[in-house]
């Protein structure tokens, strides 16, 4: 379809082409089905609707509307902060530029947990870098009966993650602190206590910052992405610093970055006091989840 110049735009079907037209011209691939998101959410309506009332006319005050997010999204702002939601595994979370949104290969963080699970009535769990609160709100809605820790370093992180636990019915089950890592934790009496430590962290190495997608360089929280010179800062410090708080069985597990696999369990060789190294591997045949077991003690002979 041809494109119509911005002030020839009469009808909704003109807008949807130009639009369109804008996106694919800004490089975004699947510009077609953007426009049409853009525009339905703009103009508050259905998708159906978008093609049933193509001839419809609009008014300047729509088309306002609709080119200002057109123009956030020509500039490589990420679908998600414009129309501020995400779903993941099945649900709806809200996000803003203060939270990384939430990838489907983080779903598979998710089967694993509640796969490796067996987690007895009362148990303790605890989210690193909550991010959005995907991982702790989901588990929350899975699994009952659990404390559930969401820590993250970053204040406005930890509100959006409050807002979506609300929004999902599962604000009394979360306890959310903020602070470094797992340092949060020394406050809260649960050394050698905590099932298990699950956490997406960090995993981008200073070498590929320059090469990531402009919309996850420009506008996601670089706090979220970036860790280190191999990506693996962050698995290297949970590794080290969970075996203080699991309790002998306990599960850390956490999503790994492409390639860090073999780095990730030589870390955890090397710290010792852990047994049942183990990856699993996403759809696309990369070893995503990292699995460890905290050793139980050697029996004490003295
Ligand atoms: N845990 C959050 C998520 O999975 C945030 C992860 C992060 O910010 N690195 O989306």
């Amino acid at each position: 379809m041809t494109s119509p110049a911005l002030s020839d735009i009469q009808t909704l079907g003109q807008l949807l082409a130009n639009a369109q037209h804008r996106l694919e011209q800004a490089g975004i691939a699947n510009a077609a089905q953007e426009a049409r998101w853009l525009l339905a959410y703009a103009l508050k309506m259905k998708h159906h609707e978008l093609a049933s009332r193509s001839e419809q006319l609009v008014t300047a005050e729509q088309l306002a509307r609709v080119m200002s997010m057109v123009r956030r999204r020509e500039s490589r702002e990420p679908l998600q902060y414009i129309l501020g939601s995400q779903e993941f595994c099945g649900l709806d979370f809200s996000v803003t530029p203060a939270v990384l949104i939430p990838r489907p290969e983080t779903e598979l963080l998710i089967q694993e947990t509640v796969r490796e699970g067996g987690f007895a009535e009362g148990a303790v769990l605890v989210d690193v870098g909550t991010g959005s609160g995907c991982v702790a709100v989901t588990l929350a809605t899975i699994l009952s009966g659990m404390r559930i820790f969401a820590l993250d370093c970053s204040h406005d992180a930890l509100s959006v993650a409050r807002g979506n636990a609300e929004r999902h019915g599962v604000s009394d089950k979360i306890i959310w602190r903020e602070g470094d890592l797992l340092s949060p934790l020394r406050d809260c009496s649960v050394a050698g206590a905590v099932d298990a430590i699950i956490s997406n962290p960090p995993y981008i190495a200073e070498a590929d910052w320059a090469g990531l997608q402009p919309e996850v360089r420009d506008y996601e929280p670089r706090c979220a992405l970036l860790a280190g010179l191999q990506g693996i800062e962050f698995h290297d410090r949970l590794i080290r610093d969970s075996k203080e708080f699991l309790v002998p069985g306990g599960l850390l597990i956490m999503e790994l970055g492409l390639g860090q696999a073999s780095l990730v369990r030589r870390v955890a060789e090397d710290a010792g006091g852990y047994t049942g190294l183990q990856t699993v591997k996403d759809e696309a045949g990369i070893e995503r989840v990292f699995i460890a077991r905290r050793a139980c003690e050697a029996p004490n002979h003295g």
